[in-house]
């Protein structure tokens, strides 16, 4: 059985002071939850997020890490930082890292390493654009960047990566995959993981959803098998919104 794990990916929203209001206001609402609870910061906010966490179940995670360990990367952060300041978790590979700042499967590989070596639990993101959907490519492409990104660890590692499996048509735009679409693309990702690692350790991963994830549609995501939880952007940003997806079995 795996547990599942609701992330909130927060983007560019919340300064400090909103980052901690949210996070206290979040408490009392997601402590009966049955499923891990995170929420995805921006980096300024990670302190802030996870002093107001303190004796609760939530925990704090980045949005994105460097590869190197430390150097001549002006407005970088390393793996090191983020977890000194109190990251647990860290996404990796979101689509809008990939669309707007040149992220490729190669960079999100040396990431995932580096998050990895530094003790970082890793949220690996992964989905196709509309027109590769289209054109028949989601199966193939979606196994290509996760086989990528995780090329270098081993199966004990390899365990304990989070995958939110993200349709890029389906992010911050309301149209969310059906049940079926969501289960079924996790299942090839997952044979692709038993293909590679051994049925062991993918059925060991955990996979999330991503993409329009919200109140009034999780109950249906989260009946399908190979769903393990999700991640959730614009229902993350609002205390009511984001207990209500984390208590979907409620
Ligand atoms: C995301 O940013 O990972 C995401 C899924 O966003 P949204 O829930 O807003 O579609």
């Amino acid at each position: 059985m795996r547990k599942a794990i609701i992330a909130g990916n927060w983007k560019m929203n919340k300064t400090p002071a909103e980052a901690k209001a949210l996070v206290e206001a979040l408490k009392p609402l997601v402590k009966e939850a049955s499923c891990d609870v995170v929420v995805c910061v921006p980096a300024v906010d990670i302190a802030t997020a996870k002093a107001a966490a303190k004796g609760s179940n939530i925990k704090v995670g980045a949005q994105n890490v460097h590869f190197a360990k430390s150097g001549a990367y002006t407005g970088e952060l390393s793996a090191d930082m983020l977890k000194e300041a109190g990251a647990e978790y860290v996404i990796i590979g979101h689509s809008e890292r990939r669309q707007y700042f040149g992220e490729t499967d190669a960079t999100v590989n040396q990431r995932v390493l580096a998050a990895v070596n530094a003790g970082l639990k890793v949220i690996l993101c992964v989905g196709e654009k509309l027109e590769e959907r289209n054109a028949g490519y989601t199966d193939a492409l979606v196994e290509y960047q996760t086989l990528i990104a995780l090329t270098g660890l081993d199966k004990k590692q390899v365990e304990k990566i989070v995958i939110a499996y993200e349709p890029v048509w389906a992010i911050g735009t309301g149209v969310t995959a059906t049940d079926e679409q969501a289960n079924e693309t996790i299942g090839v990702i997952r044979a692709a993981l038993a293909r590679k690692y051994g049925k062991g350790t993918a059925n060991k991963v955990r996979i999330q959803y991503g993409g329009s994830m919200k109140p009034s549609n999780v109950k249906g995501l989260m009946a399908q098998p190979e769903i393990d939880g999700g991640l959730i952007g614009g229902a993350s940003l609002k205390a009511e919104d984001f207990a209500a997806v984390v208590n979907y079995d409620k």
